[in-house]
């Protein structure tokens, strides 16, 4: 059967409506995606954290090392001088010098101890939690990378859909084409069926006159909502796809 232009038309509209859902489902998965991607950026952020904070941790024990290592330096240096002194009393001088430095060094051992104590605690925590995180981080991976391909294959079926749109255009009159796209362009349900005397989109009740159109499978413009409306519309599509 040759094909009208208002069946023509119809089936543009059916066409349009399957590639709204592709667009909605693109929506759907770009929103998961950024999500997920920013759960994962939150997640690494977290790891970084933690492991910033151990290597801190282990630079205080290095700058405790260096100034024990300081400390044996100088009382070294005063037992030595301390061993070569001249007189009793040059001698009791270094020596009281190179016990303040034994005290200090004492006092340090517990400083150093402590630091070495926390570093080693939270480098344990830390590596307990390391296979957790790697395994958690690689399941978000998986994820963003699961969801990165719908969206490509999305992509991909969006650009074949405008490609096979062209051949559905052909043969409706510009006018319709016209009015349709401006209504597109604002409401998701353009075109309506009539029901029971009124319009499917906004319930204006139609004059006789237009009903009368209708009847005769005319296109007409609402005058209370301005979609197109006609008679044998398949509501149950336009209504699944409008919500
Ligand atoms: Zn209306």
């Amino acid at each position: 059967m040759e094909k009208t232009p208002f069946s023509r038309f119809i089936e543009l509209i059916k066409f349009d409506q399957s590639h709204g859902s592709l667009e909605k489902e693109l929506e759907v998965v770009t929103t998961l995606l950024d999500t997920v991607q920013d759960q994962l950026a939150d997640y690494e952020h977290e790891y970084e954290k933690e492991r910033f904070f151990v290597q801190s941790l282990r630079k205080e024990v290095d700058a405790q090392e260096l100034e024990m290592r300081s400390l044996d330096e100088k009382e070294k240096v005063s037992r030595e001088r301390s061993a070569l002194a001249s007189s009793t009393r040059e001698y009791q001088s270094f020596k009281k010098e190179c016990d303040q430095f034994k005290q200090q060094q004492h006092e340090h051992e517990e400083v150093l101890l402590a630091a070495w104590s926390t570093f080693e605690q939270a480098q344990k925590l830390f590596k307990a939690k390391e296979d957790a995180y790697k395994e958690k981080r690689s399941a978000f991976q998986h994820e963003v990378d699961a969801q990165e391909e719908k969206k490509q294959a999305l992509l991909t079926s969006l650009v074949d859909h405008e490609d096979l749109r062209k051949t559905h255009i052909v043969d409706v009159p510009a006018e319709w084409l016209e009015k349709y796209n401006r209504m597109r362009n604002v409401i998701s349900n353009p075109v309506v069926a009539l029901i029971a005397g009124t319009c499917g989109g906004c319930s204006f009740t139609l004059t006789q006159q237009i009903i009368m159109a209708l009847e005769q499978n005319k296109l007409v413009q609402c005058s209370g909502c301005y979609r197109l409306m006609y008679k044998n519309f398949d509501q149950t599509q336009n209504s699944a796809h409008s919500s």
